[in-house]
């Protein structure tokens, strides 16, 4: 039942509708809810004829990720980005990769952290991390603390991305254009009763807004997750294809994105490689030219390559990304010829005083699990330091985190590693989450 808290705000994107009700005109959905009651997505809802946001920076634990966690390969390869999540969801995939946040009615509230627009600019300054990523569930759905956090963050120098499913009005839209650098939108299907019956939103609103974006100029990639039985056929894949051709252009990014099975839609396996491999040779077909394929560990299963030459410029590897071959202005280094590539950066390199050994966390990967969130599950209120060490690999990486940073991705780097062996030398603790899926969030109630 929405009362006003201290934590809840005025929002947004809504008109009166009667004494008794308002509208949220912030997605399509135009939810009515009546006094005291939350709209579709249960984290807005009307007080005294106003809607309010109940999720204003209440948030997920901050994640450290890297750029290709968010299904976008051009824009910084391999760059450090600061994931955050909140909860709730104006959609209701059967097939939801993070139900456990964004269908609110599972949440449990103890995994919830509140964060304010100034705490995250910092966390992202003090710890190097060039992006902020709103992710996980949907960003629509906290749009005024997304908005604001953003215009703060880009004063101070931090680029923005907004993953999205994209099921919002123009108008918020708009607003977004003005605060964020990177766009990755997901299309579900071409399939209008697939939305409907599949996900309880509606396909042609969100092809507006993706239209809207690439309208814009703003940079953008786009991803399909691929269900097996649901949108896995050849010619769902060529209805995305096609629309992607004719609106987008055939030169944007698209990844096909492998599903594990989650939520409602648990009889299936999870999405085979192969399946992947034959929408890659559909979009390539029709003329596309950067197609990738996500949650998918591959040797050179997508490099991006010179489109002249075929000189390899970005080397990847499940979620690493690591730069050859690019000269400062994003040319092949061989040819010379102009890559798609968008602003290449390196990553600080992280210094170590010395080698920690006290204590260990080893992590063995799996054909499930080849990549995992590292949770500081006891801190010790400072920075701390950790030793990634690759078992069967010659990677070794070190980590800091700072005080308020607590959580990070690792992945699998080869075919070759078999694990991670973790050191630190601190009183801290840390625990492993399986991330089963790069979109996914895993939850741990500590
Ligand atoms: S944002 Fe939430 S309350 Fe507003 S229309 Fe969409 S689902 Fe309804």
């Amino acid at each position: 039942m929405p009362t006003v808290t201290p934590l809840s705000r005025p929002a947004q994107h809504w008109i009166p509708f009667n004494d008794e009700r308002a509208e949220c005109r912030l997605c399509p959905r135009h939810c009515r809810p009546k006094n005291d009651r939350m709209g579709f997505c249960g984290v807005r809802g009307t007080v005294k004829g106003e809607i309010r946001s109940f999720n204003y920076g209440q948030s997920l634990a901050a994640t450290e990720e890297i750029i290709e966690t968010e299904a976008v390969n051009h824009f910084s390869p391999g760059a450090r980005i600061l994931s955050m999540g909140n909860v709730g969801c104006m959609m209701a995939c059967s097939f939801c990769q993070n139900w456990e946040t964004s269908q609110i009615q599972h949440l449990d509230h103890k995994i919830v952290r509140h964060y304010t627009p100034e705490q995250l600019v910092e966390m992202c300054l003090e710890n190097d991390i060039p992006i902020i990523s709103w992710t996980y569930n949907d960003p629509v759905v906290w749009h005024e603390f997304v908005v604001k956090t953003s215009t703060l963050a880009q004063k101070n120098g931090i680029k923005t991305l907004y993953k999205s499913a994209f099921y919002i009005e123009e108008a918020p839209v708009n607003e977004l254009l003005e605060c964020i650098d990177i766009f990755s939108l997901s299309l579900k299907s071409l399939n209008a009763e697939f939305y409907q019956k599949h996900t309880k939103a509606k396909l042609q609103p969100v092809l507006e807004r993706i239209k809207q974006i690439a309208d814009s100029g703003a940079y953008l990639e786009l991803s399909q997750l691929v269900i097996p039985e649901l949108n896995d056929q050849d010619e769902d894949i060529e209805q995305t294809i096609d629309w992607v051709i004719e609106n987008v252009g055939a030169d944007v990014p698209l990844h096909f994105v492998a599903f594990h099975p989650a939520y409602q839609y648990t009889h299936v396996e999870r999405t085979d490689i192969t399946t992947l491999k034959r929408a890659r040779k559909l979009a390539l077909a029709k003329g596309m030219t950067h197609i990738y394929l996500g949650n998918a560990y591959e040797a050179d299963l997508n490099n991006t390559a010179c489109q002249s030459c075929g000189t390899v410029l970005v080397k990847r590897y499940g979620l690493h990304a690591t730069l050859q071959n690019l000269d400062k202005h994003s040319c092949c280094t061989q040819c010379g010829t102009q890559s798609p590539i968008i602003e290449p950066m390196i990553n600080k390199p992280l210094s170590i005083q010395k080698t920690p050994t006290t204590k260990q966390l080893q992590i063995n990967w799996t054909d499930e699990v080849q990549s995992a969130h590292i949770l500081q599950s006891k801190g010790n209120g400072g920075k701390d330091s950790l030793l990634i060490h690759s078992l069967n690999d010659e990677f070794t990486v070190v980590k800091e985190l700072s005080k308020r940073l607590d959580r990070f991705i690792v992945s699998r780097r080869s075919d070759k590693e078999t694990g991670i062996i973790i050191s630190w030398d601190s009183d801290c603790e840390y625990q492993p989450l399986e991330v089963l899926d790069r979109a996914h969030y895993p939850v741990s109630f500590l």
